[in-house]
């Protein structure tokens, strides 16, 4: 399948997205990087965006931590580098790339099949909402992500991922922004808690009023995060690297039939949207599209025996990702509380946990139940060396 495009080497697309708000903050686990190092864009290697550790903080008293160590390490690079360099990489390999209004009907014509990875919110319309795996009718969370100076790394440098139950989530982690190496932050709220005011706070009018306000939540939320704040250094990036919102999470209905009896196949967040929670939508979405691109080497016929079998394969990858990802956005039932607890007592459990980002179906698998939940444990604590 091609695209037809502008002839734009990058350079300019790279300006322009470098000049819009953040997509996000995402990390990108070791099979994604895998992935693009089979691919040949592997070009997000320095250290100083690695994610070698990640810490998990439970609030309470006392408090509930551990530090887990994948066995790579995760990268986080703005997607206002990324999206830009994958594309002048495709635009080198010979691929076109247009940038415009979809004309699906005219590129249903010019195709064999026509795949959508849009992103969120999708071609409006052609892959209706599937309400059997939707729960939601509404945000879970509101959010608040942006990119910072004056935040030392942990050490070994990584991820800390906070939680306080019945008021949200923070995450710190390096992060190679579109300003040179910084420190991300993301506060997710729970709606109506003390974490929303940050979410809707403008920025722009008044930034150190909104750096003083989210430095007072992180002393009282993630007093780790605070105690590597230099407030003399701490500021945003740039007033630009901020972004406030909401995602309601949605899966849609994947594929749709177009005119003369072409197909449109939706991927990534066109077709699958998760609150970020759990880190996973561009793991996701590199996952499934590869899937789907395995499915379309095979040969056609592209038609609706084609579209219902591939999204069932890519739906076994969505599936436990999705699920967790939900599950994370309500109160833990008690097995997942004595998982983490057990995960700080015993670095084993914390190593494998923290692997398990790599392998949403394992994570899944290890927090979906209680008995797969101690089967778990047990696997764990039975076969990895003690530390
Ligand atoms: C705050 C936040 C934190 C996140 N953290 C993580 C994380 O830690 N890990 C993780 O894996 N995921 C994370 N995500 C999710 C992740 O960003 C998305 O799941 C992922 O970017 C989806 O990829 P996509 O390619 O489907 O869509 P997108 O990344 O949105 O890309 C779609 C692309 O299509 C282009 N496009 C759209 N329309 C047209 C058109 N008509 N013509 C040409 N181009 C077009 C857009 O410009 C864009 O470049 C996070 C998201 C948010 C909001």
């Amino acid at each position: 399948m091609r695209c037809r495009h502008r002839r734009d080497r990058g350079g300019s697309a790279v300006q322009a997205a470098a000049a819009g708000r953040p997509v996000n903050i995402e990390a990108r686990f070791e099979q994604t990087r895998a992935r693009e190092r089979a691919l040949g864009v592997a070009h997000w290697e320095q250290p100083d965006h690695g994610v070698f550790a990640i810490g998990v903080e439970v609030a309470g008293r006392p408090p509930l931590r551990f530090v887990g160590r994948p066995h790579r390490p995760a990268s986080s690079v703005d997607f206002r580098l990324y999206l830009p360099g994958l594309a002048a990489y495709y635009t080198a390999r010979g691929g076109r790339v247009v940038i415009g209004p979809v004309d699906l009907p005219r590129l249903g014509r010019r195709h064999d099949l026509v795949v959508v990875a849009s992103g969120s919110p999708s071609v409006p319309g052609l892959f209706p909402r599937d309400p059997a795996r939707s729960p939601f009718g509404r945000p879970q969370r509101r959010l608040c992500a942006g990119f910072f100076r004056g935040i030392a790394p942990t050490e070994p440098m990584g991820l800390h991922f906070q939680l306080c139950p019945g008021v949200g989530e923070i995450f710190a982690n390096p992060f190679r922004s579109v300003a040179g190496p910084a420190h991300a932050l993301m506060i997710e709220a729970v709606p109506g808690g003390p974490l929303e005011a940050i979410t809707r706070l403008p920025c722009d009018a008044d930034p150190e009023g909104f750096e003083r306000t989210l430095l007072a939540l992180l002393a009282r939320f993630a007093p780790a995060v605070r105690d590597r704040v230099d407030p003399g250094e701490f500021g945003l990036t740039r007033p630009i690297d901020l972004l406030q919102g909401a995602i309601t999470p949605v899966v849609r209905h994947g594929w749709a039939e177009l005119d003369d009896g072409r197909f449109a196949v939706a991927v990534g967040d066109a077709w699958v949207l998760n609150d970020p929670i759990v880190g996973q939508g561009a793991n996701l979405g590199s996952r499934t599209a590869f899937l789907l691109a395995d499915a379309i080497l095979a040969g056609p016929p592209y038609d609706a025996a084609f579209c219902r079998a591939v999204h069932a394969r890519m739906w076994e990858a969505a599936r436990p990702v999705t699920e967790w990802s939900n599950a994370f956005l309500q109160p833990p039932p008690p097995h997942a509380v004595e998982l983490l607890v057990v995960a700080a007592h015993d670095p084993r459990v914390a190593d494998a946990f923290v692997e398990n980002f790599n392998d949403p179906p394992a994570m899944w698998d290890a927090l979906c139940a209680h008995e797969r939940s101690a089967a778990w444990l047990k696997r764990v604590r039975t076969t990895a060396p003690a530390a």
